[in-house]
């Protein structure tokens, strides 16, 4: 199900028509589910373009989506002008591999900037004895909706453990924004969720009832990072939830900021230098944005050639030479 804002309905209807300079521009930054980090990080970057709308005229909106996949396709489809996605969706929907080869590569894909890290986080009741990832077979299992990410990396780590949805007793597809109460009404034994933390969800899973952050740190996984340049091991800190006092061992991806070659470079632009230029209020407004680095996030996990209007911004200030 999809939530619209009010700015993004409007932009909705509006982005059909032909842009020009004197015309109000709208743009609808696709996100995830509202419990997320990608909803935030949507109302924080339309936020920074509200605070220099003076500037440039744009209305900014974020939107609630089923996430990554979802938004490079919506991205691609020009239904979004913009869309949060993970490195790794991003480099398979650019590439035209994996879960992306029936589609074929995308190559007006463009990157904007890489976000927050975002680790594979598995949560489980307590009462369901499940301690790392292997214990998940035979029980029921929110493998996440398609669309997101998270059901992405699920099924890139299932195939490389050889497992299929036969081997939970139950492989459900709810949505980000469902998991939290599914699990703490007792409909399932564990989600999963490749997110930034601290994340709402998360937060609800563990205060609603008994529930723990489970490692997945395997041989798989191992080979996973071994293999593909946007895969690395991740710590979720202990204490960050209620439950989990030590450390959580897994691996993760990080948030990117795409959008299509299609969307005019002064809009790319504004949007950057809205956020570029107003770096420490944006860090404030989520604790995973609190370790941005601007010199990282023109470069980490970008995969898709940078927007022309992105660049532009980049190479002024320095941060590209
Ligand atoms: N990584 C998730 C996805 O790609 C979304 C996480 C979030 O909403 O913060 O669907």
């Amino acid at each position: 199900m999809k939530l619209l804002i009010t700015a993004a309905a409007l932009a909705m209807g509006l982005s059909a028509l032909p842009a020009t300079a004197q015309q109000t521009q709208f743009i609808t930054i696709g996100t995830g589910g509202v419990t997320g980090v990608y909803y935030p990080t949507g109302g924080a970057i339309c936020r920074m373009m509200a605070r220099t709308r003076a500037d440039h005229g744009i209305r900014c909106g974020a939107e609630s989506t089923g996430g990554s996949v979802y938004n490079v396709n919506a991205v691609r489809a020009g239904e979004l002008e913009f869309g949060v996605a993970q490195s790794d969706v991003q480099f398979k929907a650019f590439n035209g591999v994996d879960s992306f080869k029936a589609q074929g590569a995308n190559p007006k894909l463009r990157s904007v900037f890489s976000i927050h890290p975002e680790p594979f986080t598995v949560v489980a009741r307590k009462d369901a004895g499940i301690k790392s990832f292997e214990d998940l077979k035979g029980k029921r299992v929110n493998v996440g909706n398609p669309g997101s990410g998270q059901r992405d990396t699920m099924e890139v780590l299932m195939k490389k453990m050889g497992w299929t949805m036969a081997d939970f007793a139950l492989a459900s597809e709810l949505q980000a924004a469902e998991q939290s109460q599914a699990l703490c009404d007792n409909n399932i034994d564990a989600m999963v969720y490749t997110v930034g933390h601290p994340a709402g969800s998360i937060k609800e899973a563990t205060t609603a009832c008994d529930s723990v952050l489970v490692n997945v740190d395997n041989g798989s996984v191992t080979a996973l990072v071994e293999e593909y340049p946007f895969y690395r091991t991740a710590i979720i800190p202990g204490g960050m939830y209620r439950g989990t006092d030590g450390d959580t061992t897994t691996f993760g991806v990080g948030a990117t900021l795409i959008t299509s070659a299609d969307v005019p470079d002064d809009v790319v632009y504004a949007l950057v230098k809205s956020v570029f230029t107003n770096m420490d209020q944006f860090r404030g407004l989520h604790p995973a944005f609190a370790k941005l680095e601007p010199q990282q996030m023109v470069t980490d996990g970008l995969s898709a050639p940078l927007h022309p209007g992105a660049e532009k911004y980049y190479r002024e200030v320095g941060l590209l030479k």
